[in-house]
C-alpha cells in the first residue's frame, strides 16, 4: 500500500486511465441541484417514530457563546469538529411518534422563523405522508422560538389545527410573567414577545403539565432545568425498548457532549443546565440507551458513551427497513 497523502491522491486521479479516455458525450445527467427529504424512521417497541428535519442554522458566536471558557479553547473544539471558527452548527429535528393510536409531535421547528436555511418542516411532513391535520398532540420541550415557532406559520394559522399543545407548566409560569418580561435584557424581551405572538390567543389549546406526567400513553415527561427553567425532556416507553429525547440539554454534541462543563450564553440557568446535562448524559450512557437530541446532526438519533473528559455521541446506522 503505498502512502497516501491528498497529494499523491491528486496526482494519482489525473493519471486514471479513464479520465482521458474517449467517452460518448450525450450521457451527461442533469444535476438534482437540491437536497433530499429529510426523514428518518425507527421502531420503538411497536410505537413507529419519524425524526423529521427542519434545517439547519449557522448561529453566529463571538467569545461571549460560552460563558466560563476562553475563546481559544472554543475555537479549537469547532475546528476539531470540522466547523467553521464563529460559528455553530444548530441542525433542528422534530420527532413525530405515531403510538398505533395517536399521533404525537415534540417539539414544532423554526416555522421558517429563524434561518433562511431552516424551515423545511412542512415539505417533510408531506414527503413522510403525515398529514398535519392528524396530529393530535404536541409536546413543548422549552418555549425557545425554534421549538415553538412552527406551532404556527407566518400569517398566525394553526400548522396543526386539531392538535392539543402540551406545554411544561413552569415553562409556561416563567415566561408568560409579565414581570419577568419587564425585567428581562433586550434580547430575551424578544423571545418573551414571540411566546406572546405564539400563545395569546390560542391558550384555550394549551394544557400544562408538571415533570412525570404522562402525557400520551408511553410517553413520560421529566424536568430538565438550567437550559430554561421548566426545559423537559420526554422518556418514550413501548415494550422492552425506550428512547431519550433529550431537547436542548446539549446543542451540537460535537461541542457540548465533548465539553459538558461549557454554559450557552443561552442557557438561563448555566450551573443547572450543565448538572442537567452530566445527570442524563451518565443515565444514558450507563444505561446504553437510545437518545436523540433536537440539535443533533440529523436523524438526531443514537448513543453516548462516556469518554476521559466528557462524552461522544455515537450516530445510529441507517436502517433499510423497520
Ligand atoms: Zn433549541
Amino acid at each position: 500500500m503505498p502512502n497516501l497523502t491528498r497529494r499523491t491522491l491528486l496526482a494519482g486521479s489525473a493519471s486514471v486511465p479513464f479520465a482521458a479516455a474517449a467517452r460518448p458525450t450525450a450521457a451527461a445527467a442533469a444535476a438534482a441541484g437540491k437536497q433530499t427529504p429529510g426523514i428518518y424512521r425507527y421502531r420503538i417497541g411497536s410505537f413507529e417514530l419519524t425524526a423529521l428535519y427542519d434545517g439547519i442554522w449557522y448561529r453566529p458566536i463571538t467569545d461571549k457563546f460560552i460563558r466560563n471558557a476562553p475563546f481559544s479553547e472554543v475555537e479549537s473544539a469547532l475546528a476539531e469538529a470540522f466547523m467553521p471558527a464563529d460559528k455553530l452548527a444548530t441542525p433542528f429535528t422534530t420527532l413525530v411518534v405515531n403510538t398505533g393510536k395517536r399521533l404525537v409531535l415534540i417539539d414544532t421547528g423554526t416555522g421558517g422563523q429563524i434561518a433562511p436555511s431552516a424551515g423545511v418542516l412542512r415539505d417533510n411532513l408531506r414527503a413522510a405522508g403525515i398529514d398535519p391535520r392528524a396530529v393530535d398532540q404536541i409536546v413543548i420541550s422549552h418555549f425557545h422560538p425554534d421549538h415553538i415557532n412552527g406551532i404556527k406559520d407566518k400569517d398566525n394559522h394553526l400548522v396543526f389545527p386539531n392538535a392539543e399543545i402540551a406545554v411544561p407548566a413552569a415553562e409556561w409560569n416563567f415566561w408568560m410573567d409579565d414581570a419577568n418580561l419587564n425585567a428581562a435584557p433586550a434580547d430575551l424581551k424578544l423571545a418573551f414577545r414571540n411566546q406572546r405572538r405564539i400563545f395569546s390567543d390560542i391558550a384555550k389549546h394549551v394544557s400544562r403539565f408538571e415533570p412525570g406526567a404522562e402525557v400520551s400513553p408511553g410517553i413520560v415527561t421529566l424536568a430538565a432545568p438550567g437550559h430554561t427553567p421548566g426545559h423537559t425532556v420526554v422518556a418514550i416507553h413501548c415494550g422492552d425498548q425506550s428512547l431519550l429525547v433529550l431537547g436542548d440539554t446539549a446543542q451540537h454534541p460535537a461541542v457540548f457532549a465533548r465539553h459538558p462543563d461549557w454554559q450557552a450564553a443561552f442557557d438561563v440557568d448555566g450551573d443547572a443546565a450543565v448538572a442537567t446535562r452530566k445527570k442524563l448524559f451518565d443515565r444514558a450512557a450507563a444505561d446504553r440507551m437510545l437518545v436523540t437530541g433536537y440539535h443533533f446532526p440529523f436523524p438526531a438519533c443514537g448513543h453516548l458513551i462516556k469518554t476521559a473528559g466528557g462524552y461522544e455521541h455515537v450516530p445510529v446506522e441507517w436502517q433499510p427497513s423497520l
